[in-house]
């Protein structure tokens, strides 16, 4: 590993206020499970690591008036564990449950998770099928933005290099609302996402009603499947429905080849994940009454 200066400020504004003064040179530290194995492995080594972790308002989970606010530096398995998590967005635990291993995720946070930008992250789906919003921290303030516009293409988000990710929001119109998230990889632990996806769904009158399907690992960044959701609203979700939902979604997106899977294999999972995951959806939909 080349050297590099390593600081730990206490607050957002100094941790922005070097990042600028060394820009870019200086890049942030969470968790460490991705960083430091590009600081070990690549050439990038930056001249500054600026450790988030002293930052305590970049922690915590807790309800404000604006909905259910993670702090970016939220571990993977303290999302898993959280009771507000449980009962208000409990497909986050599905989502944060099948990243890495343990380890990984006593380690890994949410917030490094998003940053990283890659299109098979794990906790992507659930939260875009969920509206969630971020808060982003820089020298000139704070600004937020959908979780949507942060995603900007494959490892790259909205963030400039002096800016920060201080939190996630899942408004609060989105809290408690039916969602369900799945995740097919080549085996059932420690596998990067051949395709992942969430589905969530209210009922008006019975009907779905306001679907949102998103969809990771088979477009730059996650995607919504519009169609597939237009399609779906105002229906009961009968089977046939379902099918042609899945077949729409499988239209909308664009999966690589690779030497995992073929894009054609992608598509069918694809078929398959939007189909289980409305199912399942609109079966806790009803179950809610
Ligand atoms: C063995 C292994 C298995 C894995 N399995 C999965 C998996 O199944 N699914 C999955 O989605 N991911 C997986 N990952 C990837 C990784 O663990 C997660 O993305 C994790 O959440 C990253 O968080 P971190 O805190 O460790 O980020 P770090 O490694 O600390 O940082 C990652 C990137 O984000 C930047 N960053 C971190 N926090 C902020 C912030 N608040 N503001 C601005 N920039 C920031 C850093 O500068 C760096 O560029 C795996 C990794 C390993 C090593």
């Amino acid at each position: 590993m080349r050297p590099f200066e390593f600081v730990a400020p206490e607050t957002a504004e100094k941790a922005v206020a070097i990042l600028a003064e060394n820009s870019p040179n200086a890049k942030p530290l969470a968790g460490g499970t991705d960083m430091v194995v590009d600081l070990k492995h690549t050439n990038a080594v930056p001249k500054v690591v600026v450790d988030l972790n002293k930052i305590e308002e970049f922690r915590g989970i807790e309800m404000t008036d604006r909905g259910l606010r993670i702090g970016s530096l939220v571990t993977h398995t303290e999302i898993m564990e959280h009771p507000l998590v449980a009962e208000h967005a409990p497909a986050m635990i599905d989502a944060a449950r099948t990243i890495g291993a343990v380890q990984t995720r006593n380690l890994g946070t949410l917030g490094g998770n998003l940053v990283t930008c890659v299109p098979s992250l794990d906790s992507g789906p659930v939260l875009v099928a969920l509206d969630a919003e971020v808060t982003v921290v820089g020298n000139d303030g704070r600004r937020q933005m959908p979780l949507t516009e942060f995603f900007v293409g494959p490892r790259k988000t909205a963030l400039n290099p002096d800016e920060l990710l201080a939190d996630i929001i899942v408004p609060t119109a989105m809290l408690g609302r039916a969602t369900h998230f799945l995740k097919f990889g080549l085996r059932k632990g420690q596998a990067l996402a051949l395709v992942n996806g969430a589905s969530s769904l209210r009922l008006d009158g019975g009907k779905v009603a306001d679907a949102r399907i998103a969809l990771g690992a088979v477009a730059p960044v996650v995607i919504r499947a519009g169609k597939a959701e237009d399609l779906v609203n105002g229906t009961d979700a009968d089977e046939a429905v379902l099918a042609e939902a899945g077949d729409l979604a499988a239209g909308e997106c664009k999966p690589i080849d690779d030497f995992r899977a073929s894009a054609d294999y992608r598509r069918d999972l694809v078929r398959v994940l939007t189909k289980r995951t409305l199912e399942t959806a609109y079966a806790i939909a009803k179950d809610k009454g």
